[in-house]
C-alpha cells in the first residue's frame, strides 16, 4: 500500500512565485510580483506594530471592523463582504465550494495561474480559451462552456497580459452564462485602471446574483506579505463562504493594517498617478528601443522580445544589474517578461539595463 493523495492533486504544478535573490548581487530590485511601488501605507505599518502586544488574542473571526472599513471605502454593504488570507484563499474557497471532480472551470489561455492550480487541486477539468491579441475572447469563453461548467474566471485587468475587457464585454460574458455558473471577476488591479467605463465588478455582482468580485491589499496597498484579500458577493455565496472558511482565516495584524490602509489619505490617488506616469514612460522608452510592450491597465507591463532566447538573454542582462522581473514560460509566453512598475529610480534602472541590452 502506498500513501497517495487524490489523483487530481498530482496534476497540480506548484506555483512558482517571483524570485527575490540573485547570488552575488548586493542591491536587489524586485519587480517580479507587482507588489506596489511604495510599500505599505505608513499608517498600516504603525497599525501592525501596535498589534504586536496583542498577539495572544484571537482575531475577530467576523472581521467586523475591517469589513465595515472596506464597505465604507468602496461604498458596499459590509454584510456582503468576506475577507480572506489573500484573495488567493477566497479564489480557492470558491473553487472548492462550487467546482470539484466532474466539473469544468473555464479561464482564458493566459489568465492568472492560481485558477489553474487550485482548479486542479479541486479536481476540476480546466478549460483554457485561446485569446485574441492577448485579450480574453468572450465569444470563445462562451463557446467553451459546457453542461459541466460551474466556474468561469476573468481577471480584469488580467495578470500577466495587462489587458482589460470593456464593461460591455464583461456584461456580455455574464449574460451568456447559465445561472448555475459562478463568474468570478478577479479585480486585483482595479485601482490602477484609468478607463472611465471601468467597473471593478460590484455592478454585476448586484445585477446577476451569480457573480463574485475579488479584491486584494497585495497590489496598490503594498501589503502582499500581510495576506489580505476580500470579496463582494451575493448573499447565497456569502453564506457558502461562511460555512467553508476557517473561523480565523485573517490574522489580527492584517486586519488592523487593512483598516489603516483604506483610511490612508491620498494613498490610492498618489499610487495611481505614479503608476500611470511611469507605466507610460517605461512603455514608451522600451518601444523606442524596438521592444514590443503590450498595453497594460495594471502596475506592470508585459514586454515581448519576440523569441524565448531573446527574453532569456534580456532577463540575464537585467539580473546582472540586480533587477528581478518575471519570466513568463509558465504562462505560455516564454518570449515575454513581465516587469512591475516600481519607483521612478527603479523604472529608470530597467530602462537603462534594457537600453544597454538592445544596443549591446
Ligand atoms: C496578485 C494577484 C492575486 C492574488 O492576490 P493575493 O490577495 O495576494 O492572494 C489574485 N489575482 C490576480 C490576478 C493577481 O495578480
Amino acid at each position: 500500500m502506498t500513501l497517495m493523495p487524490r489523483p487530481s492533486i498530482l496534476a497540480v504544478e506548484p506555483y512558482v512565485g517571483g524570485e527575490s535573490k540573485i547570488p552575488g548581487v548586493n542591491r536587489i530590485v524586485k519587480l517580479s510580483s507587482n507588489e506596489g511601488a511604495f510599500g505599505p501605507p505608513p499608517a498600516a505599518v504603525e497599525a501592525i506594530r501596535a498589534m504586536a502586544a496583542e498577539a495572544h488574542r484571537y482575531p475577530d473571526g467576523g472581521a467586523t471592523a475591517l469589513r465595515e472599513a472596506i464597505g465604507a471605502r468602496f461604498g458596499l454593504d459590509p454584510a456582503r463582504i468576506v475577507v480572506g488570507n489573500g484573495s488567493d484563499e477566497l479564489l480557492a474557497l470558491l473553487i472548492l465550494a462550487y467546482g470539484g471532480e466532474g466539473t469544468e472551470l473555464v479561464m482564458s489561455a493566459h489568465g492568472f495561474m492560481m485558477y489553474d492550480i487550485t482548479g486542479r487541486w479541486a479536481g476540476c477539468r480546466i478549460i483554457k480559451v485561446p485569446e485574441k491579441n492577448l485579450t480574453t475572447d468572450v465569444d470563445g469563453m462562451l463557446a467553451a462552456v459546457g453542461p459541466r461548467t460551474r466556474l468561469v474566471f476573468l481577471a480584469n485587468p488580467n495578470n500577466p497580459t495587462g489587458s482589460i475587457l470593456p464593461q460591455a464585454e464583461v456584461e456580455r460574458l455574464r449574460a451568456g452564462l447559465r445561472d448555475d455558473i459562478l463568474l468570478v471577476l478577479d479585480s486585483a488591479y482595479a485601482e490602477y485602471v484609468t478607463r472611465p467605463d471601468y467597473d471593478a465588478g460590484a455592478k454585476l455582482v448586484d445585477a446577476s446574483g451569480t457573480t463574485v468580485m475579488t479584491r486584494t491589499f497585495s497590489k496598490i496597498f503594498g501589503m502582499g506579505g500581510m495576506r489580505l484579500g476580500w470579496c463582494y458577493a451575493p448573499r447565497a455565496v456569502i453564506d457558502v463562504l461562511g460555512r467553508v472558511r476557517g473561523p480565523f482565516n485573517v490574522n489580527a495584524a492584517a486586519m488592523a493594517a487593512g483598516i489603516a490602509a483604506v483610511a490612508e489619505k491620498g494613498w490610492v490617488e498618489c499610487s495611481v498617478e505614479h503608476n500611470t506616469l511611469w507605466r507610460a514612460k517605461v512603455s514608451d522608452a522600451l518601444t523606442a528601443l524596438g521592444i514590443r510592450v503590450w498595453p497594460s491597465e495594471g502596475n506592470f507591463v508585459l514586454v515581448d522580445f519576440g523569441t524565448a532566447a531573446k527574453a532569456k538573454a534580456a532577463d540575464d542582462a537585467l539580473k546582472a544589474r540586480g533587477l528581478i522581473v518575471r519570466a513568463m514560460g509558465g504562462y505560455g509566453l516564454p518570449q515575454c517578461l513581465r516587469i512591475t512598475i516600481g519607483t521612478a529610480e527603479e523604472c529608470g534602472m530597467v530602462v537603462d539595463a534594457l537600453t544597454g541590452f538592445m544596443r549591446g
